[in-house]
This record gives structure tokens, sequence and C-alpha cells, in this order.
């Protein structure tokens, strides 16, 4: 399959000037506010930015040229830098963005099976450089921890994902082509709350990207005390990075397990399903990587059904995506038939991830980017690495 790399740079002339992408709705009122504007301004201006891509005041053609003026002097709409891109002819796309500091972060696009002008494409996003919690089968895990991404480098993979839909056609005929976002890329995305529920926010709002709430999803490797807020916070689907059906196995496959086992982890769940108000019954989906011999077994997937009992959710198995050196292999697909067979019988709604954008490196899980290390992870597991290829 033929891939076409294009270079392209965003380049902030006045790093002195604010931000406005990534802004909150709150926020953005109070800075027109204290510009002396009217705060509905910032609804006009979120329309644009958002639903238009329009990052050039002058575009904005219901602001007066004295507006345009002052914001051009004050503001500036900056994606994070695109270092590349990667588009696949089954319809994936990847961007990889240098974030300041110089490290780089992947988000994929990736489409339906169809690949229709219009059908389903699902944005992976990430929420930091890298991540500290080293789950043993993630290769970003391996790479150790650098910082937290900003709400305008989170909504800018967003933006510039859309951009790339939106270049060649006229503004009064734009629309967002990105129908589903999935915080499934580099790092724990309730390991860096503010910026994450921010961004979703922006993704939900009627003066934003408009997305349905059953169409944005975060996932997480269980961070309970944070599940129970985000509950309060916003109503989006969570799904649940489990992989193992009890304590012993997902204390090795998932280390934040021994600080938030499996019972914790269970009740937050279930009160994240059940809200108070019937009316905001919110969806959750539990993830379970397929690992050969390791997880993968009839009794593993019986011990799953007894651990799930009550708590109502789908299933989705994903076949492991080997990484160089990974101590673990991907389990059949006979393996993962009669595991998912063993669940549906049992009534859960079971679904295998389908892999795409294996040609361009883009499968979830694959997602590496380079990070500047501050954990020395990853300087331990090269280590470690080269004690064993040399052994
Ligand atoms: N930190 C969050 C979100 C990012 S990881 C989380 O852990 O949920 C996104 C998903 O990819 C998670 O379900 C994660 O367990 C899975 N994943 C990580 N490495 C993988 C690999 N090598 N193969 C398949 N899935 C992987
Ligand atoms: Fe971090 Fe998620 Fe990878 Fe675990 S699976 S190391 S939480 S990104």
């Amino acid at each position: 399959m033929s891939k076409i790399p294009v270079v392209e740079t965003f380049v902030d002339e006045n790093p002195a000037k604010t931000n406005l992408l990534g802004m909150s709705q709150a926020v953005l009122a109070a800075f027109f506010v204290g510009l002396g504007e009217k705060p509905f301004r910032a609804n006009q201006v979120m329309k644009w930015i958002y639903q238009s891509g329009v990052d050039d005041f002058y575009q904005m053609t219901n602001l007066s040229k004295k507006l345009q003026d002052k914001l051009a002097r004050v503001a500036t709409i900056t994606p994070p830098t695109v270092k590349f891109k990667k588009f696949s002819e089954d319809g994936t796309r990847k961007w990889v963005f240098e974030v300041a500091g110089g490290s780089l972060v992947e988000t994929v696009l990736i489409p339906a099976d169809d690949n229709k002008q219009f059908g389903r494409k699902t944005l992976c996003i990430s929420s930091q450089v890298g991540c500290a919690l080293d789950c043993a089968f993630c290769s970003t895990g391996k790479q150790g921890f650098e910082r937290d991404l900003s709400a305008s480098e989170i909504i800018g993979q967003l933006w510039v994902a859309n951009q790339s839909y939106m270049q060649d056609v006229p503004i009064a005929e734009r629309q967002n082509m990105v129908t589903n976002v999935v915080m499934m890329g580099m790092g724990e995305p309730l390991l860096n709350y503010e910026p994450v529920v921010t961004s979703m926010q922006l993704m939900l709002s009627d003066f934003g990207f408009g997305l349905s709430k059953r169409r944005v999803t975060l996932s997480t490797s269980g961070i309970v005390p944070k599940m129970y807020d985000l509950a309060k916070d916003i109503d989006v689907a969570l799904a649940i990075s489990l992989h193992a059906p009890n304590d012993a196995l997902r204390n090795e496959l998932v280390p934040i397990n021994k600080k938030y086992p499996l019972a914790d982890l269970m009740a937050a769940a279930k009160a994240y399903v059940y809200d108070e108000n019937p009316r905001h019954k919110k969806h959750v989906t539990i993830e379970y990587v397929m690992l050969k011999d390791v997880n993968d077994t009839d009794a593993h997937a019986h011990e799953l059904v007894a651990l799930l009992q009550d708590l109502p959710c789908k299933i989705n198995l994903i076949p492991f995506n080997p990484f160089s050196h990974a101590p673990y292999a991907r389990s059949s697909n006979n393996r993962i038939h009669a595991f998912s067979q063993i669940l549906s019988q049992a009534g859960f709604v079971c679904t295998v991830r389908q892999t795409r954008g294996d040609d361009i490196d883009a499968a979830c899980g694959q997602l590496v980017g380079q990070v500047a290390d501050k954990t020395r992870r990853a300087q331990r597991w090269q280590q470690r690495v080269a004690s064993h290829t040399t052994a």
C-alpha cells in the first residue's frame, strides 16, 4: 500500500499571545469580557474555530474589523506542530506532533471498514507524553513519562484531523469529519484530568465539535478516585482497561491495580453506570488484551464472567499488538473466538477489535512517539532488552 508523507508546520509567530484553542467556554467568555467585549463573542469564535476550522481572525466575518484587529494583536489559534503525517490507502491517517519540549506524540484516525466519505471515522487521541503507569504489554509504558499535554495540545489533535478533510472546502461548506473520539492514544487520561475534561467538553459542546456523548470515549487503566469525579463532571462513554480477571494477574499486567484493586475498580465502574439520575445511564466497555497463555484460557473467561456479573457492560477483546522485545505473544484467532464464545454464552455483548493501520504503524497500543523520559524507565527497558539480546 502506498503512503503519502506530507510535511507541514504551524508557526506560532508570537508566543506571548493567548492561545484560544483549548479554552473552555467559560474561560473564553471571561477573556472577551477582559477585552471589553460581550461574553457571547466566545460562542461565535468557538464556532469559527471548531466547526469551520478557521484559525485566522480576519475570516471570522461576524466580528467587526476593530475586534478582528484586537484579536490578531493579543490572541492566536495554534494547534501543536505537525512533524509529519501518513495517510494509508485503507483510509487510516496518522499524525506525529512535535509538542513544546521536543517530544513526539501520535494521533490516529481509523475509518469504518467501508471507508465511505461520510462513514464513521474514529480518532484516537493522546493525553500525555508517554505514560507513568508501565503496563507490562504496552509500548507507550515502556518509554516512561515526560509530561501532561495541555488542553490545546489535546483538542488540537482533533482540530488538525478535521482540518485535513476541510482544507480544500470553502468555509461555508465545511463540516467536521471525525465522528468518534477515543482517548486511547499515549497516556493515562485520568492522570491529566482537567485538560482532558475541558477538551472533552469542547468535543461535546454545541459551539465546539458538537459530537454526541456516546461517540466520545475515555479509556482508563482504572484511576478509581478520578472515575468518581468523571461521573460527576461529564457524560461520556467509559472504557476500562481490565485485561485480567483476578488481582494476582492484574497486579502483574496493570501495576496500578496494586493501588486500586479489582474490588474498588468494579465498585467505581458500577457507580459510573448507575448514575443517581436514570436518564444519565452511562456506558461502560471492558477492554481485555488477548495475551497468549497469559490471560486467555477458558478458566480466565469463566473468571471474567463471574467478575462482571453485576456490571452492565460490553466487552471488547483486543488482539495484542506486538512491539520489539515484548515479552508476550498474540492469542490465536481460534483462542480469541473460543474466549469470546464463553462471554457471549454468558450473555455479554462481546466484540473483537479489528487491527487497522498496521501499514503505517498506527494500530492501537502501538502509538509510540518519542519521549524525553523523566522516569528513566526507557533506559531500564533498553538495558533489559540489551541483556536479553546478548544472553
Ligand atoms: N492509558 C489508557 C488509555 C491508553 S491505552 C488505558 O490504559 O486505558 C489504550 C488501550 O490500548 C488500552 O486498553 C490498553 O490496554 C491497550 N493497549 C496498550 N498496549 C497494547 C498492545 N500492545 N496491544 C493491544 N492493546 C494495547
Ligand atoms: Fe499507560 Fe494505558 Fe499503556 Fe498502561 S496501557 S502504560 S495506562 S498508556
